[in-house]
This record gives C-alpha cells, sequence and structure tokens, in this order.
C-alpha cells in the first residue's frame, strides 16, 4: 500500500513537471510567498492508521511544488504510527519451506488490513528455499519427454512440504522443450491419399514414432501439411429403397465416387452419416394396413364404409380397383378378384356381428 502511494507521487511528479515549468516560466503562482494550489486530479483520501501513521485528511500534492496540502492549501503531516497491529481474522496463505511466502500463521489486521503477524508487526514475504521434499512411495508422473514436443525428463513426485510435483532429486520440476523435429517410422510407409474432392497428403509419408505425437511427417522428419481439398466432389445419385418388415430402407442421397462421402442434396453441400439415411422397418401391424401392398386379407377394413353387397362388388370393380389397388393395367384382374373377395369378407364379418349382436 505504502508502496502504491510511492508510485503514485512520483507519476503525479512526472505528470506534473512540463507544467509547473511553464507555470514558473509565467510566473503564475509562487507557493514560497502565497498560496499552494491542489492538485484536485490526485485527491488521495485520508489513509490514516494508528499502526500505519498516514494523512488524517483528503489529501493532494501541491500544483507547483507537489508539497502535500489539504484542500485549502494548508501542508499536512504524515503522522508515524503510534501502536501495534491489531491482529483479527488469520489469513490463509500458502506457506512452504520450499517456496516460501507469508508466515504461518499471519493475520489481517482489524484496523488497517495488512498482513500482520500474532504480535501485532509487519508480515514480510519470505523467500523459500528452493528444496523439495518428494513423496517417492507416493502418486507418480511419468517422464514423458520426446523430442519434437518437449515434456519432463524425469518422473515426478508431489513435494511433501508445498504438494507440487518435482523431481526426485528434489528440484524443482522444469518442463524441457522439444526441437521439433520428428522421428519417422521408416518401415511403415504410408502411400499419398490426396483425392481432390476431400483433400489428403500429396507424397509417402511415415507416422512420427513417438506415440504422444502421431504427426505426420517426411523421410526427413518434417511435418507434412494436410492437402485442403481444391474440387467439387463428383456425386452420383443413389434413390430412395423402400423399407420392409424385414429390411431397413435407405433415403435418397447423393454418394461421391471418388471419396465415398454421403450428401442429402445435389449440390453436395448437406454432409450426412450413413445410419442418418436409414429408414427403420417396417413393424408388422402397420405392415396390415398398408394401402400400397394389398394382401387378401388388406380391404376387410376399406370397403365397410360402404357396407358393399354381393351386387355392388360385382358392378364396380374397377372403381374399387382403382381406389385401393394402384398397381397398374397388369393388375385389373387381381383388382377384380380382391374386390370380390373383399366384398365377400365383409359379408361375412357383417353376419357374424349380426349374430353376435
Ligand atoms: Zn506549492
Ligand atoms: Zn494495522
Ligand atoms: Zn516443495
Ligand atoms: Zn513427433
Ligand atoms: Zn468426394
Amino acid at each position: 500500500m505504502k508502496m502504491k502511494k510511492l508510485i503514485a507521487l512520483i507519476t503525479m511528479t512526472a505528470l506534473l513537471g512540463a507544467s509547473s515549468i511553464v507555470a514558473y516560466a509565467e510566473g503564475n503562482v509562487d507557493c514560497e510567498n502565497g498560496k499552494h494550489e491542489p492538485n484536485l486530479e490526485f485527491m488521495q483520501e485520508a489513509d490514516y492508521h494508528d499502526c500505519t501513521g498516514g494523512f488524517k485528511v483528503d489529501y493532494y500534492p501541491c500544483i507547483e511544488c507537489h508539497v502535500v496540502i489539504d484542500i485549502d492549501g494548508n501542508v499536512l503531516e504524515n503522522f508515524d504510527p503510534v501502536s501495534l497491529h491489531v491482529p483479527g481474522v488469520e489469513a490463509q496463505m500458502e506457506w512452504s519451506t520450499c517456496n516460501g511466502g507469508y508466515p504461518d500463521p499471519c493475520f489481517i489486521c482489524e484496523d488497517c488490513g495488512y498482513l500482520v503477524l500474532e504480535d501485532g508487526t509487519n508480515a514480510f514475504y519470505v523467500e523459500g528455499d528452493g528444496k523439495h521434499n518428494p513423496d517417492l512411495d507416493g502418486e507418480c508422473r511419468e517422464a514423458n519427454y520426446i523430442p519434437c514436443d518437449g515434456g519432463y525428463k524425469e518422473d515426478r513426485y508431489r513435494c511433501l512440504d508445498c504438494g507440487n510435483f518435482v523431481f526426485a532429486n528434489g528440484e524443482e520440476a522444469v518442463r524441457t522443450e522439444g526441437d521439433g523435429k520428428h522421428t519417422p517410422d521408416l518401415e511403415n510407409v504410408l502411400e499419398p491419399n490426396y483425392i481432390p474432392c476431400y483433400g489428403g497428403y500429396k507424397v509417402e509419408r511415415y507416422v512420427c514414432i513417438y506415440e504422444e505425437c502421431g504427426t505426420y511427417v517426411n523421410a526427413e522428419g518434417e511435418e507434412l501439411e494436410f492437402i485442403e481439398a481444391e474440387a467439387p466432389h463428383p456425386l452420383e445419385y443413389v434413390a430412395k429403397v423402400e423399407p420392409t418388415v424385414e429390411k431397413e430402407g435407405c433415403k435418397e442421397h447423393w454418394k461421391c465416387t471418388a471419396c465415398g462421402e454421403l450428401f442429402a442434396d445435389a449440390e453436395g453441400t448437406e454432409w450426412v452419416f450413413d445410419f442418418e439415411l436409414v429408414i427403420d422397418k417396417l413393424d408388422k401391424v402397420e405392415d396390415d394396413s398398408d394401402v400400397e401392398e394389398p394382401t387378401p386379407e388388406d380391404p376387410t377394413d376399406k370397403p365397410t364404409d360402404e357396407k358393399p353387397t354381393p351386387e355392388d362388388s360385382t358392378d364396380k370393380p374397377e372403381k374399387e380397383e382403382s381406389d385401393t389397388v394402384k398397381t397398374g393395367d397388369s393388375a385389373n384382374v387381381m383388382g377384380y378378384l380382391t374386390a370380390t373377395l373383399a366384398a365377400l369378407v365383409v359379408m361375412v364379418s357383417v353376419l357374424l356381428k349380426r349374430k353376435n349382436a
């Protein structure tokens, strides 16, 4: 806090330097004979505490000579402390012999808010000795240094004093930077896989032998860049496949004949997963009432509205067919038979219903 004040005063002095020279030159203010003039921009609140001393009223630097004055231009006294601090609540500070810190315990002064010791004196930051106490039987983080990426060259253990991970010799664990050079696995060459619509690598490549790295590199260990696609996908239309009870169907889509990617649109902008195209199998119940695939049992529900008589079925086979069966010209005979059968089934069911009523 005192440090802050000092910095503020230094800043003030620096900022005011130029203007005060001008003032002197013009001879507007003369502090020696007249009154000091407060610089209102640099007002500081009264900061006196018995334990720290300070100024008892709000204070300003004189705009001309920078002496500390009150709002009326009176020079102020900076009082010395007259008592020790008043230790209040204990401060939660991390202290260890290795990393240092504020002494433990330390407290917050009830009067000024500084960190203080139990005896009311100022608490000062203490440097650590840098010697850690590794818990060699405890948690261990294995060395993970690889030349291309860097890492820790030795195993690390928790320090029993500060809790940080440190090397077994008690030294602070420092990460070692890599040199960025990869080590190609020369026994496993990967062929170029560039496809104009998909991108890829245009030259033979290898994987860096360090598992944590896995970068694609050339034989010299230099990282290879994935080359972006530069052509549209050549798309092939794949028509919708209706699902059946036994088999899933498939939505219509477009497939790239070069890279195999799937799209929902002919422009190749809406990329889709294959599982997104699957149409679920039909379940049995739904299939029975399906209009498009009539079975002999199928029309049982349909003609009930019309309550057909045997005559109806002979009169209107074609109408029945055009309403419910859309299987083309060749299906005329089938349609007729189906309609007749339907009428019969209805008749039977009507009879059964009457019997039950
Ligand atoms: Zn002055
Ligand atoms: Zn205090
Ligand atoms: Zn430590
Ligand atoms: Zn590497
Ligand atoms: Zn493609």
